[in-house]
């Protein structure tokens, strides 16, 4: 049964509320992260925390609860939930309960809210085929406006351009910034490869800086392969020997035909293949 960890209480999934005068629900206040459990361990617990705490100081919001004292109640959560050996974490900071006006000095404290529940992204034979995927005619988020690199609860940007996906049949859509370079797609990084040279847009494009896309990053370098931080074009794309999205949700994934282009054989290609094994042999380990 899924638990819900609210503010040093524990529920059971059907039991978890939270008021409908909170600044998350009424305008997307607050900030989340998305965290798998794997073999019974939080996969890279750290550096969610890191991203969580970095997010909330750019949107001025104190987390009432320390660094560490988060992480115990995080791996409390998952111990709370019998026997769980798999699972996905969603780790939520509203700015809380307030009044109906945008004034986040008029609310009372944060909700910090812990779900331990199961994900499937995709379904599994997708992993072998590859996804199709489209552009999204909908940009990210600008940086001044709001900057991608905080994980924020208002995903309603990602969600335009997920609905265009779907709209289009498929399940993931690119987006590009406001350059028009390729940013990231509705909830995961993007990567390609030509030439043997991995490749994936760097922070200034406008993107959230994933902590699947730095364990792939670093996982390449270690296996000796070229990688690239750069700016990348929907030309780029269309032209790759590969294409391969990376997320805590999604894990990594082979795209296989971008805007009805096919890319490369049309099946996921060998580096996405082995990017693929080297990410779950290490999650695992
Ligand atoms: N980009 C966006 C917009 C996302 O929502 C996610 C999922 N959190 C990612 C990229 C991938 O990030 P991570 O690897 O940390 O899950």
């Amino acid at each position: 049964m899924a638990k819900v960890w609210i503010n040093g209480k524990l529920f059971d999934k059907a039991d978890a509320r939270v008021s409908v005068y909170d600044h998350g629900f009424l305008y997307g206040d607050g900030i989340f992260e998305g965290i798998r459990v794997y073999a019974g361990k939080v996969f890279k617990l750290r550096e969610h925390l890191d991203r969580l705490y970095d997010s909330a100081r750019h949107i001025f919001l104190e987390i009432p609860i320390g660094r560490e004292q988060l992480a115990e109640a995080v791996v409390a959560t998952v111990r709370a939930d019998g026997q769980r050996k798999e699972g996905y974490i969603r780790l939520v900071v509203s700015r809380g309960a307030g009044t109906l006006g945008l004034d986040p000095r008029k609310t009372t404290e944060p909700q910090v809210i812990i779900i331990v529940d199961d994900i499937a992204l995709y379904p599994p034979e997708l992993y072998e085929q590859g996804l199709e995927i489209v552009t999204a005619s909908t940009i990210r988020n600008h940086s001044n406006a709001l900057n991608p690199r905080i994980k924020s609860l208002n995903y309603l940007n990602n969600i335009l351009a997920k609905i265009e996906a779907i709209r289009a049949g498929c399940l993931e859509a690119i987006m590009l910034n406001a350059n028009g370079e390729v940013a990231e797609c509705t909830a995961d990084n993007i990567f390609l490869v030509k030439r043997g040279v991995l490749r994936t847009p760097p922070l200034h494009a406008g993107i959230l800086e994933g902590i699947t896309r730095d364990t792939v990053l670093d996982l390449a370098r270690a296996a000796g392969i070229e990688t690239q931080e750069i700016s990348l074009t929907r030309h780029d794309v269309y032209a790759a020997d590969e294409v391969f999205l990376t997320g805590t949700g999604a894990e990594v994934i082979g795209a296989v035909k971008v805007d009805g282009r096919v890319i490369g054989t049309g099946k996921p290609g060998s580096l996405t293949r082995q990017m693929r094994e080297r990410y779950q042999q290490y999650v695992r380990q």
